[in-house]
């Protein structure tokens, strides 16, 4: 603001009723404190675009309403906006959010904080807890995990040839031997995300030490259903969407499958294919190579160039 306009203002100010002199200084003090946090999250919204009902990443901008962008879903057709299902949505009394998130900052006790902000003690516990929890609970998502599997090869053996792959055979091969196949794990989420591994077998245990700490609490689960992701899923307090695609089973409540990652293995088949076999000691490699291929739509030639090098030595 130039200076003249700042000295109007401040004119205008001297005729402020009391009400509004308070309005004022809700105004600017609430500004600086939860602007911040909803900034964050309209961000958060326009990066990976998600609605906190179903899930989908199909969602238009709906209008606005108290200053916020609102959403509206393709696909249940609910209505959001960025604090929808969040911890700042279900508060009640918003109005003293910004004078708790003052006295949060100030490293107040609960029953300061609460006397401070007029609300009783189990409130006052309650909105820490919801506050502090915000940023953790935003990153729970709706994730796809499946498995795929590549022939072992030994260095310099490029001849082992795949035999081609079979709808509904999973579950057998699965029980293949450890000598001649090797499971890569890949888990995704709706953003694109990819996480793969190389595992020794398609167990719980492999499954919680490959993903220990990378799944977050509430997150949606989505899987063929195989045991040892039922497990994996309880023990990790998620939600946990079984497809039993070989029934026939593709999508369940309109959004939840696991198409993302399913189609990821294809084409990361199809494009392994043309080098014959690789061998088991560079698979990690090949795969990183891919993911960068497939996720990167402007390439980084450096990056290109350090992948490239890796594959040099096989
Ligand atoms: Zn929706």
């Amino acid at each position: 603001m130039i200076p003249a306009q700042f000295k109007k203002l401040l004119v205008a100010l001297e005729h402020l009723t009391d009400k509004q002199t308070k309005d004022v200084e809700k105004f600017l003090k609430g500004d600086n404190l939860i602007q911040p946090i909803i900034a964050e999250l309209e961000q958060r919204m326009i990066d990976e675009p998600e609605c906190p009902h179903c899930h989908s990443c199909l969602i238009n901008r709906h209008g606005k309403s108290a200053a916020m962008q609102r959403y509206r879903c393709k696909n249940c057709t609910k209505t959001f906006n960025a604090v929808t299902k969040t911890p700042l949505a279900r508060l009640q009394h918003k109005e003293k959010w910004l004078d708790y998130l003052q006295c949060l900052i100030n490293g107040k006790v609960l029953r300061a904080s609460a006397t401070d902000c007029d609300i009783n003690l189990k409130t006052s516990f309650r909105w820490r807890h919801r506050f502090l929890q915000l940023s953790a609970t935003m990153k729970a998502t709706l994730l796809e995990a499946d498995e795929t599997l590549f022939a072992r090869s030994e260095k310099g053996n490029r001849t082992l040839e795949r035999k081609p792959r079979k709808r509904g055979m999973k579950a057998k091969k699965r029980g293949r031997s450890k000598e001649d196949w090797v499971p890569v794990l890949t888990v995704r989420d709706r953003g694109k995300h990819t996480y793969e591994a190389i595992i020794l077998s398609v167990s719980t245990e492999q499954l919680n030490k490959e993903l220990e700490g990378k799944i977050l609490k509430d997150s949606v689960l989505c899987t063929d259903g195989f045991r040892s992701y039922i497990k994996f899923a309880q023990g990790n307090d998620l939600i946990h969407k079984r497809l039993d695609v070989a029934a026939g089973v593709q999508v369940i409540e309109k959004v939840f499958h696991i198409q993302n990652v399913n189609a990821y293995h294809s084409r990361l088949k199809a494009w392994m294919d043309r080098f014959h076999g690789v061998a088991t000691k560079y698979l990690e490699n090949y795969l990183g190579w891919f993911r960068f291929l497939d996720t990167n739509e402007n390439p980084n030639k450096n990056n290109l160039f350090k992948a490239q090098q890796h594959l040099a030595g096989t």
